[in-house]
């Protein structure tokens, strides 16, 4: 089977769109968004409506529990605290209602599927690099575990795996909305079951649009010259 998994796409339905077309001509078998649908960009309600009627599943993301208020946003920086309380201003009642009703985590077959990490999914913990990666490996419930939220991505293995099991492995898809990995370019993942081969596809979209929207909503400038710098 193979599954595309989408993350972070905070509210950028420009890069949105072009990885759904991608998505639809690849004829993958299932589409599974791994949290943060809102927070920083200005189409909060298009990317909820869209993500909701295109995909199996949808983990919970930080940004998108503090858009519904189950997130305190002391955690937050200003451009996000900005970002939230904006969009929780514009989507609907009915979409927070659905985002409270997201899990933290999924676990099927091998996969273990959260927003930020398989220890305490629920805090939001970040993976960057190699060494984030070693100190999750044992809370991975299955082999692999895919994760978004720190919006850089990588594919990580265990170096020393418990005998006779196999290495777990984690993905960290980047994100869709926001790169931070300075490719401003979308990113996504298509992995495939059978084979456990990890196809990480980058896309160009129309960046300038998505930061015009921004500038134009009010929303912090910086947060429309960061998807140009992909940082
Ligand atoms: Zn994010």
């Amino acid at each position: 089977m193979k599954i595309a998994f989408l993350s972070d796409i905070h509210s950028n339905l420009e890069a949105l769109t072009v990885a759904l077309e991608e998505i639809e001509r690849r004829k993958v078998d299932r589409l599974i968004c791994l949290g943060d649908i809102v927070g920083y960009g200005a189409n909060p309600v298009e990317c909820l409506e869209l993500v909701q009627s295109k995909t199996s599943d949808i983990i919970l993301g930080n940004h998108d529990a503090a858009a519904a208020n189950i997130q305190d946003l002391a955690y937050f920086n200003d451009f996000a605290r900005a970002a939230a309380l904006w969009t929780m201003s514009i989507i609907s009642d009915e979409q927070k209602e659905f985002i409270r009703s997201l899990p933290y985590e999924i676990k099927e077959n091998d996969l273990h599927l959260v927003h930020g990490t398989p220890g305490e999914p629920e805090r939001w913990h970040y993976i960057f690099s190699e060494y984030d990666a070693s100190s999750q490996f044992d809370a991975i419930d299955g082999r692999i575990c895919l994760v978004g939220h720190s919006h850089v991505p990588g594919d990580y293995r265990e170096k020393n795996p418990v005998e006779n099991a196999p290495a777990k492995r984690i993905i960290n898809i980047g994100s869709v909305g926001q790169p931070r990995d300075r490719d401003p370019r979308l990113c996504f993942v298509i992995y495939d079951t059978e084979t456990d081969e990890v196809e990480f596809i980058r896309q160009e979209y129309d960046i300038e649009a998505a930061a015009g929207k921004i500038r134009r909503a009010g929303l912090p400038e910086f947060l429309a010259d960061r998807l140009l710098w992909g940082w």
